[in-house]
């Protein structure tokens, strides 16, 4: 679905990383061509002017890894900035809200665009995959020929659709879907909408009197992704009007450029919870930013190796550091280092659990009452020190400790404590360091 693009891209890298050393003008070179490619793709111009200042960003800061060339590392980033234009919010891909049943799914969008299809296709997927009892029915009062489209699409793939009553209107038929749906014990009832050429005020009044009628848990918005940028302005449109939780971009499948599914999140907020492939009930798939990241960079050994590299990066400074610990150098920069490793290991107890032979330490840093909130107390003592301190901490005395303590709003007895632990931890560093290669810590940490 991004053959055009994916194409474009691959051509920049493939040049890219195969350069053993990268100026800053290489990188900039490709990044321009990385514009480019965004933009013929029908991606917008500011999310492409923000994607490669983004990545532009990273590419500056990044750290050298001397296992990969900076091409590799720069299609890393690019990858990963991909994955952060797509993805919507923590979601998994392709859930909906749709606990509460009966649960309401409204499904709005222009005529053409893929809707009745996309209705049917998704009902299938509730039915097959979620196991959920759906119904459907059609508001399409102007089209009578759309109410038995779905009617029959109904039949095909074995969900009850509502029966059509004629001279009904929307809300009406919304009203009995409702009643229907609770009745008949449906999980899920899903709405479709009348579509038009055009976003016109009747098109909106309808939609927006059948959301306040059945208060719908998805209102998902479908869209031809082949019309490109013009399907986000009609999405910020339909969100400014009556307000959508999620898009389908249909015709994924075609040769499009698929801008619109890079433009889309970035632009409107609202994430695609899935694309359509195709014209059969099947042909629908949830929209996975990182597999689709993947996809539209073909890079994936790239990508891997990157990341195996950065677990190196890793790996060779916790090594640096434990031989300095042998060496029993331990200072405040160690220790806040130790610190915030703790934080991100869920505290004391998840960092403990991890590391053999520590449950003793576990315990005696319990009873010296360290818990998270210490621990942040602890950060904060250890930058209020100046640079020589943190690396000399033995030269703390009264009036500095005062400062330190105060600087931090804590008092000097808490600053007391922590110079006790860095001194008895520098002391267990070493004492473990010690004890050979195979060192409990070591293995812990490898
Ligand atoms: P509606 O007017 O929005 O309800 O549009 P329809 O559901 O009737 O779809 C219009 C046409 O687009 C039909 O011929 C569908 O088979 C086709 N269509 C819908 N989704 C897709 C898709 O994802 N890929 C392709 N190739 N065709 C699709």
């Amino acid at each position: 679905m991004f053959e055009n693009l994916s194409d474009r891209l691959g051509g920049v890298f493939d040049r890219l990383t195969k350069q053993g050393a990268l100026s800053e003008d290489d990188v900039r070179t490709a990044l321009r061509e990385v514009r480019v490619a965004l933009l013929e793709a029908d991606v917008s111009l500011p999310v492409a002017r923000n994607f490669i200042k983004a990545v532009e960003k990273k590419a500056t800061g990044a750290a050298v890894t001397k296992s990969v060339t900076p091409g590799q590392q720069v299609v890393k980033i690019v990858h990963d900035e991909l994955i952060a234009v797509l993805k919507g919010d923590d979601e998994e891909p392709g859930t909906l809200r749709i606990d509460n049943a009966p649960a309401p799914i409204l499904m709005v969008g222009l005529q053409g665009s893929g809707k009745t299809t996309t209705t049917a296709k998704l009902a299938k997927r509730l039915k097959e995959r979620d196991r959920k009892k759906v119904l459907m029915a059609s508001l399409d009062v102007n089209r009578p020929a759309a109410m038995e489209q779905l009617e029959i699409l109904g039949k095909q793939i074995g969900v009850d659709t509502l029966p059509i009553v004629k001279g009904e209107d929307p809300v009406a038929i919304a009203k009995r879907a409702k009643t229907q749906a609770s009745l008949g014990g449906y999980d899920v009832y899903m709405l479709d909408t009348a579509g038009r050429l055009h976003i016109d005020q009747d098109l909106i009044a309808q939609a927006a009197a059948v959301r306040d009628t059945v208060s719908p848990r998805e209102t998902l918005l479908v869209v031809d992704g082949l019309t490109g940028q013009d399907a986000v302005n009609v999405a910020e449109e339909f969100d400014d009007k009556i307000g959508v939780s999620g898009v389908v971009l249909t015709r994924m499948d075609g040769d499009g450029r698929g801008g619109a599914a890079l433009s889309m999140r970035a632009v409107t907020g609202k994430p695609i919870k899935f694309v359509g492939l195709g014209e059969k009930m099947d042909a629908l798939e949830t929209f996975e930013p990182d597999r689709v990241a993947g996809r539209i960079l073909g890079m994936g050994d790239i990508v891997a190796l990157v990341e195996k590299a950065q677990q190196t990066l890793e790996v060779e400074q916790a090594e640096r550091m434990m031989k300095r610990f042998q060496k029993g150098q331990f200072n405040m920069n160690d220790l806040r280092m130790q610190l915030e490793q703790m934080m991100k290991m869920g505290g004391m107890e998840g960092m403990m659990s991890m590391m053999p032979g520590m449950g003793k330490m576990a315990k005696q840093m319990e009873g010296a009452g360290i818990d998270d909130s210490i621990l942040r107390q602890q950060i904060a003592l250890i930058n209020s020190m100046t640079k020589k301190e943190r690396a000399n901490p033995q030269i703390l005395q009264a009036s500095r400790k005062k400062r330190i303590a105060k600087g931090a709003g804590l008092e000097v007895s808490d600053l007391n404590k922590l110079l006790k632990m860095q001194r008895q931890m520098g002391d267990m560093m070493k004492k473990m360091g010690k004890m050979g290669k195979g060192g409990m810590l070591k293995q812990a940490m490898s």
